[in-house]
């Protein structure tokens, strides 16, 4: 198991799509380039048409040093790198871009549902959980697959939060289809 026992160190990334990416050893990159928000409902929501990830991040974090609200997309950032921490937590695999759309989904849906305590322990205060479990910016096409999947089988959203950080702890990369499909069909009330 590839980890980085805790140790986070970020570094710039200045193009592409990705807004953060980490190398699963305690690297995190953020992108320092502007980001369109295409969707005209998600940029009404968020407030902004373009947005720079680093820029969002430091923002949220002098706003939690000074006790500070933040904005969606402040809150946004938080999710992202909580993410970015969760892909730290994994056991990596060469098979991870193989099945990268689904540990990719079941990472964002772990974070999306739990930076609640990241922020807390920062000494932030969540404000924005329902915009960004509906409206998630750079991560949407993830969250909008597992809410097919839950929504086509009638599984317990909490029940299946459940099971992904079990998969996300104990479960090497290249197996996460095989056991949330599992566990999905065993599940299933449809
Ligand atoms: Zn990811």
């Amino acid at each position: 198991m590839n980890n980085s026992n805790g140790r986070i160190e970020f570094f710039e990334i200045k193009s592409g799509k990705t807004i953060m990416w980490t190398d699963g050893k305690g690297r995190i990159g953020v992108n320092t380039s502007k980001q369109p928000i295409d969707d005209p409902q998600k940029a009404s929501i968020y407030g902004k048409t373009n947005y720079h990830m680093d820029i969002e991040l430091l923002n949220a974090c002098n706003k939690i040093a000074k006790g500070q609200k933040l904005t969606p997309l402040e809150e946004s950032s938080i999710v992202a790198l909580w993410h970015e921490i969760l892909h730290n937590r994994q056991k990596e695999s060469e098979k991870f871009l193989v099945e990268k759309r689904c540990v990719e989904g079941i990472t964002d849906w772990v974070a999306v549902h739990t930076y609640d305590t990241f922020l807390n322990d920062l000494g932030g205060q969540v404000e924005h959980k329902e915009i960004i479990k509906d409206y998630r910016i750079g991560y949407g096409h993830y969250i909008r697959d597992i809410k097919n999947y839950i929504k086509l089988h009638g599984l317990n959203e909490d029940d299946m939060l459940q099971e992904m950080l079990r998969i996300i702890n104990n479960i090497d990369c290249s197996g996460y289809k095989k056991e949330i499909l599992n566990w999905g069909n065993k599940n299933s009330r449809k």
